[in-house]
């Protein structure tokens, strides 16, 4: 069972979206390919991987340091014990070689996009979908069938009043979603709070509504927001202040009754640890979105459910950034709390496999061997195509 080549290249995801923060005109994101030597029904096994959106694309970090750490490797150094498969702990802990802790930044999201790769290629030689996979490895056999999702979008874009948000909305309800997530932070308070308000109308319940700040606040402005938007009851407040910030996360703690979340910006175990330590966060109410496959994987995600769980939280508080299938194969197989999708926003990365339906606040799985990019056909032909 050997890998024969790792392949990458970075594609363009550019689209005319901001958030409160940046705009994603030059975004790109790194596409790879491991191939092996291994044959099922006379096809070659593949695993692809992708790093999640938000992140540029990686190629000169893992062309110049990561790939050559695996490609030095025998083949015996990453099988698991019982040489059925191929271990990722082993791969992950080979690309880690030589890096030095802390700092973590784009490193994180190299080493995601290539973990992604490699439990899509394990799974697919398992011959089991990844859900399934992890539910029988790393969850006593348990799983969710079907998963929560909600709409992120509400993206601020040139000439886009609040009549194109609440249109943006409809067709998200259109699609089946009844959980919607716009931006807030962009620049006049006055008009957020407009926003917000109309979407409100339409989807008829603060539970339906999540806000994201995308960190663009500092402690005044993050705290005053909170409690202009508290009487709303929203599903909840996302990002307000600098992901690093964890004294703005206790301070808003402590001044709003409502759901916070955050977790997509904190790239590792470490992070995330220090963020549960400092953050003021509360376990029966907050909402975690470490997204994988921007924080060193799966490998260090499953280290990251440890820590909660040992620190009084349920992986139910997870719901991970990202709206790729990873991360719904992962909320799946290991029961967390749901996962975000981004409806026709980062295509072909964002959304699920084709013909994969929402109802309510849920999507069902898939049965492919693998993540399930196979499904996808505009994914997987891009991936196909452009790694050759
Ligand atoms: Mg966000």
């Amino acid at each position: 069972m050997k890998i024969l080549e790792i392949r990458e290249k970075t594609v363009p995801l550019n689209s005319a979206i901001s958030n409160a923060y940046i705009n994603f005109s030059q975004m790109t994101a790194s596409i790879v390919s491991i191939v092996t030597d291994q044959y099922i029904d006379g096809e070659q096994i593949i695993g692809f991987g992708f790093n999640s959106n938000g992140r540029y694309g990686q190629g000169s970090l893992m062309r110049e340091r990561l790939f050559p750490r695996i490609y030095d490797l025998s083949e015996g150094d990453y099988q698991s014990d019982n040489l059925d498969n191929i271990d990722p702990f082993k791969l992950w802990n080979a690309m880690l070689t030589n890096e030095k802790p802390g700092g973590h930044g784009e490193r994180a999201v190299a080493v995601g996009t290539i973990d992604m790769a490699i439990w899509d290629l394990v799974s697919k030689i398992a011959g089991k979908p990844l859900w399934k996979y992890l539910s029988e490895k790393f969850n006593k056999g348990n799983y969710d069938k079907s998963v929560f999702v909600y709409a992120a979008g509400g993206y601020y874009q040139p000439d886009k009043e609040v009549d194109g948000l609440i249109e943006e909305i409809q067709s998200y309800i259109d699609l089946g979603f009844s959980v919607v997530k716009i931006k807030v932070g962009g620049g006049d308070v006055n008009i957020d709070i407009k926003r917000i308000e109309a979407a409100l109308n339409l989807l008829g319940s603060g539970k339906k509504l999540a806000i994201d700040a995308n960190g663009r606040f500092n402690h005044e402005q993050a705290v005053t927001f909170a409690e202009i938007i508290e009487p709303y009851k929203l599903r909840w407040y996302e990002e307000p202040g600098d992901p690093l910030d964890f004294d703005l996360m206790s301070t808003v703690a402590k001044n709003y009754y409502e759901p916070l979340a955050t977790g997509e910006n904190l790239f590792s175990l470490q992070d995330a640890t220090n963020l549960i330590r400092y953050g003021g966060l509360r376990p029966d109410k907050d909402i975690l979105q470490f997204d994988p496959a921007l924080s060193y994987g799966l490998v260090e995600f499953l280290r990251i459910i440890q820590m909660l769980e040992s620190s009084g939280w349920s992986r139910k508080a997870c719901i991970p950034h990202g709206g790729h299938l990873m991360a719904l194969n992962i909320a799946a197989g290991l029961g967390l709390g749901g996962n975000e999708s981004y409806p026709g926003v980062f295509e072909p990365f964002g959304g699920f496999f084709d013909g994969a339906k929402v109802e309510g606040e849920i999507v069902k799985l898939h049965d492919m061997p693998g993540i399930g990019f196979e499904g996808k056909s505009d994914l997987i032909n891009l991936l196909r195509t452009s790694l050759k």
